[in-house]
Parts: C-alpha cells; sequence; structure tokens
C-alpha cells in the first residue's frame, strides 16, 4: 500500500498545479446569483490541513471566494450536535438524482427532502438551527472562524443581496415546505438566513482547516467534542453520497472521498483520519461542479493512494 508523508504533501500540490494549469476547458462560472457571474473560471487555489492544524497550499489557497452550498456541511453538524437523530424526521439522507435546487420530489414525499445538501434539506436545516440558536447564520459564522483561526471571516452583503433579489427558487421551496408543516421560522427570516449562511467569504486555507473536526472523528481543533464518532462517519457518508449535486457518484467514482461543493466554485473533501482539503476554481461543468476543482482531487486522491477505498 502506498503511504504518504506530511512533507510530501507540498510537491505534490505543486504539481497538480501544474497539470491543472496546462488543462484547457474550464467551466462557467455560476451566473444564476449575479454578484458570482463575474468571476474568472481560470483562477485556482487548493489547501491541505492536517489533523493537528499544518496546512499545505498552492496558487490562490488564501484568497477568499463564495463558500455557497459547502456551508451546509457544517450547519448540519451544528444541527446535528444540538438535536441529535430527531433531525433525520424532517430530511432524508437519500441522493437526490435531481437538481439541487429542484421542487418535484417535495410534492411526493410530503415537504420532507431527500436529504441535508440539496437546497430544500438545508433549508430544513438552516430553519431548525435557528429555532434552537436565534441566529443560524451568525452560530455558524462563529464556528467557522473558531475552527479556521481566522477571525476575519465574514457575510459577503453584496452576495447576499444578489441571491436575495434572485431568490424565487429559493422562496418557494421554503414556502412549499411551510405548507407541510416542516419550516419553523417565517419564511423571509429564514431566508435572510440562509442567504446570509451561503455569502460567507473563506479561503481555502481556512475551509480546509474548518472541515478537520470531521476528519478527527467529531473531534473541534480546540479539542473539545462537537460530534460524537457515530455523527461524524454520518456526515462523511452524506458527503459521500449526496455532497456534489447529482455527480456525487461519479465523484466518488473519481475522487473516492467524502466531498461537499459550492457554486462559487469551491469543494472541501475529508480523508478521515488523515486529513482535509479544499480546492476553489470558479467554472462549474453542467452539474454545479467546479472542473479543476474535481480534476484536483481527482489526481490528488491518485498521486497519494489517500482514499476511503
Ligand atoms: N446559495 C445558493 C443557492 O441557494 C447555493 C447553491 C449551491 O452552492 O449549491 O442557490
Amino acid at each position: 500500500m502506498m503511504t504518504i508523508m506530511s512533507s510530501q504533501f507540498q510537491p505534490v500540490l505543486d504539481r497538480i498545479m501544474a497539470e491543472i494549469d496546462r488543462t484547457p476547458g474550464r467551466g462557467r462560472s455560476a451566473d444564476y446569483i449575479p454578484a458570482l457571474a463575474a468571476r474568472d473560471p481560470r483562477r485556482f487555489g487548493m489547501a491541505v490541513a492536517e489533523l493537528d492544524g499544518a496546512v499545505y497550499g498552492v496558487g490562490e489557497w488564501r484568497q477568499p471566494f463564495s463558500t455557497q452550498s459547502i456551508t451546509k456541511v457544517f450547519t448540519l453538524a451544528l444541527d446535528l450536535a444540538r438535536e441529535g437523530d430527531e433531525l433525520w424526521e424532517h430530511v432524508g439522507r437519500e441522493p437526490s438524482g435531481n437538481p439541487f435546487n429542484s421542487l418535484v420530489q417535495l410534492e411526493y414525499e410530503n415537504g420532507i427532502p431527500r436529504n441535508p445538501f440539496i437546497n430544500a434539506g438545508a433549508l430544513v436545516v438552516t430553519d431548525r438551527l435557528h429555532t434552537r440558536t436565534g441566529d443560524a447564520a451568525g452560530e455558524l459564522l462563529s464556528f467557522l472562524r473558531a475552527e479556521s483561526g481566522n477571525p476575519d471571516l465574514g457575510f459577503d452583503e453584496e452576495v447576499a443581496a444578489s441571491e436575495t433579489a434572485h431568490g424565487d427558487r429559493n422562496a418557494a421551496l421554503a414556502h412549499f415546505m411551510a405548507s407541510y408543516g416542516n419550516i419553523d421560522n417565517e419564511v423571509p427570516v429564514l431566508l435572510d438566513q440562509y442567504f446570509r449562511q451561503c455569502s460567507i467569504a473563506a479561503s481555502c486555507a481556512d475551509l480546509a482547516l474548518a472541515t478537520g473536526f470531521l476528519a478527527r472523528h467529531g473531534i473541534r481543533a480546540d479539542g473539545s467534542r462537537l460530534l460524537s464518532r457515530s455523527q461524524a462517519k454520518q456526515v462523511n457518508a452524506v458527503m459521500l453520497t449526496c455532497g456534489t449535486y447529482d455527480a456525487a457518484g461519479d465523484f466518488a467514482y473519481r475522487v473516492g472521498l467524502p466531498g461537499k461543493s459550492g457554486v462559487g466554485g469551491g469543494i472541501i473533501a475529508v480523508v478521515p483520519g488523515r486529513c482535509t482539503l479544499c480546492v476553489w476554481s470558479p467554472g462549474l461543468d453542467e452539474r454545479g461542479n467546479s472542473v479543476a476543482g474535481v480534476a484536483a482531487l481527482d489526481r490528488f486522491t491518485t498521486l497519494t493512494g489517500l482514499s476511503v477505498f
């Protein structure tokens, strides 16, 4: 079996960056959120964080970008830590096979979304976290600041406003689920929380570090426990099966790690017991995953032999 020493991470990242630089065709940045449309699809950064917080990076790995759906992993963990299995009565954990913002399945399954990572499911999780904390987005931001060690992380008000102005689809999802009694808060309050959550700007280094608790089986950066070992396994499993839109099968095939992507072009990934990764490049494929991001993670697991399989 291939083994990799920590000192090998930097050369591996340098090699991946050189390969990515030579790759033509980088996809297109998301344009349904106008504030994201102007991002150059050729930008690229990647970071690896070890369990003790040592972090390696290449390219624009310290450049903040729009985290978007990556935040759904953290709100899931924060809510699961508070309410435990009751959450699963309100949101499922099966791949949806539909686009991330699809409405159709909700009607057949009584307003219970398929999983926490499609928009409908994430709205339910944020709603429940907001009920429990009174400030879901603030709770999330504090967690990300603590885990990344970066007190400067914040909301991007321009991106949040842009989504609010173009948020009809998310509003429809929230109202539809509310009609089944699966949303507690007033819909405008929930949408404000959700758009602020998605607007958080963070870098590859920040997010690789913030994801560390999932590689440490539930243990936070300060040594305290957020999730039980079993819950950390559950979150990783849902990432593997549902974390990359309706391309989770292909992502598992190519990369072989639990991962979560966002339409800002970022992807986080977890090697349980070993390290966490974050890659960013704004050009997306037709399913919403970063083209260079998936390619880079694919190369990482191939070059290092680190995967869950
Ligand atoms: N805020 C985005 C939306 O709700 C998140 C989409 C994503 O990154 O998947 O449409």
